[in-house]
């Protein structure tokens, strides 16, 4: 075998043995909105959070409970294909090291998973607080907003879906005004400053609209009909069964909340991923029961 052969043998055999891996662990590990499925009589909602930034330990687990747990609680039905489905939310969750995240993002190319950098506020960005991509993949989550026990991880979780506040929508419907009185526990796309009946405000004893006359957003319910906003049954199913919610947008945020996307060659960023994952640096999802 001359010297060339066993090049082109090396080379033939390593891109074989690399596409063999990196398929391997694609499908297995790269698990961003979210991806629906026809599951027997349920539609379930597959999405799983990658959490990286230096709060994610803190707070990443608490998070992902709280959407799981707020999406599944009211009892919602959806009619797809002549068929009536109930909608069940399966969440899972990640933590991963800020290197291995932005690396598994440029790989990405599944709309189940969403990359949440949690740290205390995003101090390079107007929005400052709590802030997920809508429609998108790519969240960053403040601390400070008592990720978990606040509404906070649900309500920006919503916008990942595709869900905008009530006031943000061009119909009449629901909250359209920023007023809620009358109407309940407030549904979980009222944004802070909305009015509602007295016992949901921060102080149940203020004048609505004055200091601390407003919604305390920990008040907030993913109502049926907020579910029923996402139009699931309009979603284009393939032979499978499932269809993409939203979009594999592909950035990540650095601590101040700058947009990033690590380093731009694909290919460096597949092998990191790949040797992560044969020293077993990355995380598997953990599913929220
Ligand atoms: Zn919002």
């Amino acid at each position: 075998m001359s010297i060339k052969s066993i090049q082109v043998y090396v080379d033939k055999y390593s891109m074989k043995y690399l596409f063999f891996i990196s398929s391997f662990f694609f499908t297995q590990f790269c698990l961003a909105s979210a991806k629906v499925c026809v599951e027997g009589s349920e539609l379930k909602v597959y999405s799983n959070l990658i959490f990286y930034g230096s709060k994610s330990q803190n707070s990443g687990a608490a998070c992902a409970k709280e959407i799981h747990k707020m999406f599944n609680t009211s009892s919602t039905t959806i009619n797809v294909g002549g068929k009536d489905l109930k909608v069940k939310f399966e969440v899972s969750y990640q933590i991963e090291s800020e290197e291995a995240a932005i690396a598994s993002i440029n790989i990405n190319k599944r709309v189940e998973n969403n990359y949440i950098r949690i740290e205390d506020k995003a101090e390079n960005q107007e929005w400052g607080r709590s802030n997920h991509i809508l429609g998108g993949n790519c969240g960053f989550y403040a601390f400070v907003d008592k990720l978990g026990s606040s509404t906070t991880c649900a309500h920006e979780f919503a916008h990942g879906l595709g869900l905008r506040h009530y006031n943000e929508r061009s119909d009449n419907g629901y909250g359209h005004n920023g007023d809620l009185r009358g109407k309940g526990a407030p549904g979980i796309m009222a944004a802070r400053g909305f009015i509602v009946d007295k016992k949901y405000q921060y102080d149940i004893n203020a004048s609505p609209g004055q200091a601390g006359g407003t919604i305390n957003p920990k008040t907030r319910v993913v109502r049926s009909e907020d579910i029923k906003d996402l139009n699931l049954e309009t979603l284009n199913f393939d032979d499978d069964g499932c269809a993409p919610l939203g979009t594999v947008t592909g950035f990540g945020y650095e601590s101040d909340g700058d947009v990033t996307t690590g380093n731009n060659w694909y290919v460096f960023d597949a092998l990191d991923y790949i040797n992560d994952s044969l020293l077993g640096n990355l995380s598997e999802p953990i599913y929220c029961r």
